[in-house]
């Protein structure tokens, strides 16, 4: 059984990639192997894994506009356990490539299909918009982790991307589950993210993590050397915030199959 996680807000910025990135590096590192999708056209997931943005070699874009198949994309990566599937900038005239296409919202679904049981969990990192690619994203996904930096729009962006979704599993009948609201470039010393921290919990209760991602100069540094955090500075903070985060989505895997499993 394999879980499919959509990493996505439509704000920019927030943190999808580095969430993207470092929750793949931190999952596998645990001997399960990982796939990182990168749907997005900037390709920060691809270069942030030091993978190059070949426009020659098979990306997203061929899977999902083209007959690549998907297992003829996946890249390995230098992080051991995780492989990628690339972005690159000829992805940026996929939302009106795919707006012809049969079943243009289920591309990516239908294309992952054949891979899905050959990793334990697929890790989608979607653009900053509420667009085709981000579509794809969330009917290809089992579940949807929303990053979101604690300023005082938060919760009005992301009150609109629950809307979204909420939108989706009706007209879709997908049943779309959240699992998890993060909060990232956390920084406890101002009143202002203290304050929309707890609205937020609040307001989304149990759908927010406990782990937050604290702000980290080392998170930010790594993707310029092109690894995850886990080996950039396996001890730093940032490090530490994922491997939690990890274990927090281990923990639900586990409270969802012995949900399943017969007594
Ligand atoms: P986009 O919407 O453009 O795809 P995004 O939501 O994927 O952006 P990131 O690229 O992950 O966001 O992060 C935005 C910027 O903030 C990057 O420069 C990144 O290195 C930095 N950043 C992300 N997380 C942290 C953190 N916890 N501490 C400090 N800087 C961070
Ligand atoms: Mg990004």
């Amino acid at each position: 059984m394999s879980r499919v996680f959509a990493i996505a807000n439509q704000k920019g910025g927030v943190g999808k990639t580095t969430t993207a990135i470092n929750l793949a590096a931190s999952l596998a590192v645990n001997d399960i192997k990982v796939l990182v999708i990168d749907s997005d056209p900037q390709g920060n997931a691809t270069s942030g894994l030091g993978v190059s943005k070949d426009p020659d070699k098979p990306s997203l874009y061929h899977v999902l506009l083209g007959d690549t198949h998907a297992k003829d994309a996946i890249r390995g990566t230098d992080f051991e356990g995780l492989q990628i599937i690339t972005a690159d900038k000829n992805l940026v005239g996929s939302n009106l490539e795919l707006i012809d296409l049969n079943r243009r919202e289920y591309r990516l679904r239908d294309r992952i299909a054949e891979i899905r049981d050959d990793y334990q969990f697929i890790v989608i990192d979607c653009p900053p918009a509420l667009d085709l690619l981000t579509l794809n994203a969330l009917l290809a996904a089992d579940s949807v982790l929303v990053p979101i930096q604690c300023e005082f729009f938060a919760l009005e962006g992301v009150s609109e991307l629950m809307d979204t979704i909420d939108r989706i599993r009706e007209a879709f009948q997908h049943p779309l589950e959240i699992e998890g609201i993060l909060l990232t470039m956390y920084d406890d010393r101002t009143n202002l993210t203290r304050q929309v921290a707890a609205d937020l919990r609040e307001f989304f209760k149990d759908e927010v993590f406990r782990t937050v991602i604290p702000r980290s100069i080392r998170l930010a540094e790594a993707p310029s050397f092109g690894k995850p955090i886990l080996t950039y500075d396996p001890r730093s903070k940032g490090a530490e915030s994922y491997i939690q985060l990890a274990k927090e989505v281990l923990r639900h895997e586990q409270t969802r199959k012995s949900a399943q499993s017969p007594r």
